[in-house]
């Protein structure tokens, strides 16, 4: 399809995309830097009161799993210690790979009764430290629980295993004209029960919201070894408390997510992709207000990138940007809807419109799958570039749109730029969520003072929210207070206790 509207030689630019897979590559080019120092070193934490994993434990889990599903090869088990992002690193000796929801049940009956800790793994991709282990927890990888149980073409209700993995269920929904509610960058890797023990938002949130609503069910063993069947499908449910609520973004804390009911929308018949650069931020606002305006409810996807970003792609990915780099902020603009012709006509008159309004400096469009493909590629991979420039002090913050930016520019202003690679931002600007992103050669305890907890104590004032959507996992539990009050945090620790009493769910985790 040939590209609508096109501001620059698009076609031209187009061609000298390179190829590759977006949701697969992150995962295949995975950056291999050195380990992380030891949790419990860096950051100084102390062991809490569990038992140690002894040959008696693993005979047990042995008999239950067989030796396939129990590694305790100590190069092996490495892999299930260090973060994606490799910030933080545990020292489990034992990780349990259970493939049905009985052994998950048996597992942490057996852990609690003999007060073993339990870690709770899905693809490992967390960027909070949640899903790696603080000192020798227990890892219960969920990988092996990936059947996919039914699909209704009808009320596009899925139902699968918790360990299925994002980019497998959209391929698996896509055959009945249906998508998956939400899209990340790690869709290659996460699986579907890490995405709702984190409330994962994604670039589709803006069009289709967050979990608690896209979820219409979903089965949990709680650390007891209870299983709580809560597995319906319907999309209207109000019988009694909605305890689908409690795992959605619990982050392992308070049981594990073994299967899912989800809904999925009718996949779009159209889309189209807008990439547009402009000069101030300032513009990047009104732009935006534009575009909910003209483009109304084909707006599918709203996404902000400074050009210290672009950089991360273009100079460390080496990927083409359709644009020049001249600019001060691009913006990503898609839109889905049932009309091809109708939606590029919406989307070529917002482009006019901002060109003429000289709130965009350039911009191109596209409704070729191939060419929108290579352009969000742009934005997906930038979680994935910027651990090229060293180690990476990675936020996620919320924060009301008028102070988005000047984050950023209070950074710049503070930090000892001689010790800092990289100082960028980018992010789902729809839903208020901005990424930002430090780059330092390797980890520099001084930086980190000087980021934290100056950033979070900035984002409390502005009253928005330290996690906007990676969660508080080991990283953030010291700034819980700072987007909870005291009653909050009171009554998460109530149903902590009540659902945990021994606490073995990932302990050092969200609560501390
Ligand atoms: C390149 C890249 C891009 C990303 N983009 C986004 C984005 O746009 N939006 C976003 O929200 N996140 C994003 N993330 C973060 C991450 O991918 C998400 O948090 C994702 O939902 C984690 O899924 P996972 O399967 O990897 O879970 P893991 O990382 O394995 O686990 C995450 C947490 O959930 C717990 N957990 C895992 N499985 C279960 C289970 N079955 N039951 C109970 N607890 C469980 C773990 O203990 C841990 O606390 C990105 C990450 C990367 C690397």
């Amino acid at each position: 399809m040939k590209p609508c509207g096109l501001l620059r030689n698009a076609d031209k630019i187009y061609r000298s995309l390179c190829h590759g897979d977006l949701g697969m590559a992150f995962a295949a080019t995975r950056l291999g830097s050195t380990m992380p120092d030891l949790t419990a070193v860096r950051y100084k934490v102390k062991r809490g009161p569990f038992g140690e994993v002894t040959g008696t434990h693993v005979k047990f889990f042995e008999q239950l799993l067989g030796h396939n599903r129990v590694i305790t090869d100590p190069n092996e088990c490495d892999s299930y210690n260090v973060d994606w992002i490799k910030m933080v690193r545990g020292s489990s000796r034992l990780v349990l790979k259970p493939s049905s929801t009985e052994e998950v049940s048996e597992i942490l009956k057996y852990c609690n009764d003999n007060n073993l800790a339990v870690c709770p793994q899905s693809g490992n991709t967390g960027l909070v430290g949640g899903s790696v282990p603080v000192f020798d927890e227990i890892v219960l990888s969920m990988k092996m629980m990936n059947k996919i149980i039914s699909t209704d073409e009808l009320s596009g209700a899925l139902v699968c295993e918790a360990g299925c993995i994002l980019q497998v269920l959209e391929n698996h929904v896509e055959q009945y004209g249906l998508m998956m509610p939400l899209d990340l960058g790690a869709k290659g890797s996460c699986l579907i029960g890490g995405n709702i023990s984190t409330n994962a938002g994604g670039q589709r949130l803006l069009r289709y919201g967050n979990l608690h609503g896209s979820v219409l069910g979903l089965e949990a063993v709680t650390a007891n070894g209870r299983v709580i069947d809560s597995i319906s499908t319907l999309k209207k449910d109000n019988t009694g408390y909605h305890l689908k609520n409690l795992f959605i973004g619990s982050e392992g804390t308070l049981g594990v997510v073994t299967k899912v009911a989800i809904q999925c929308p009718t996949r779009p018949l159209a889309q189209n992709v807008a990439f547009v650069g402009l000069n101030s931020f300032d513009k990047v606002l009104k732009t935006f207000v534009l575009a909910k305006k003209k483009l109304a409810e084909i707006l599918s996807a709203c996404e902000m990138i400074d050009s210290w970003s672009l950089g991360i792609s273009t100079d460390l990915l080496h990927l083409k940007s359709p644009l020049s780099q001249d600019h001060k902020f691009y913006m990503l603009i898609e839109t889905s809807g049932s009309n091809q012709r109708h939606d590029e006509e919406k989307l070529t008159s917002f482009v006019e419109t901002a060109l003429s309004e000289e709130l965009i400096e350039d911009g191109t469009l596209s409704g070729d799958p191939t060419k929108i493909k290579k352009i969000w590629e742009i934005r997906e991979r930038l979680g994935e570039g910027c651990l090229l420039d060293g180690y990476c002090f990675k936020y996620d913050v919320s924060l009301p749109l008028p102070h988005f930016y000047k984050l950023i520019e209070a950074l710049h202003e503070r930090l000892d730029t001689s010790r800092v690679v990289r100082i960028s931002g980018f992010g789902h600007l729809g839903d208020g969520n901005l990424h930002v992103v430090v780059a330092t050669p390797k980890y520099d305890p001084e930086i980190e003072s000087q980021l934290e907890p100056f950033l979070f104590e900035y984002v409390s004032e502005q009253r928005g929210s330290v996690s906007a959507e990676h969660g508080i996992g080991f990283k953030k539990t010291k700034y819980l207070s700072y987007s909870k009050n005291a009653s909050a945090i009171h009554l998460m620790k109530e149903i902590k206790n009540l659902m945990d009493p021994r606490g073995i769910l990932n302990p050092y985790k969200v609560l501390v």
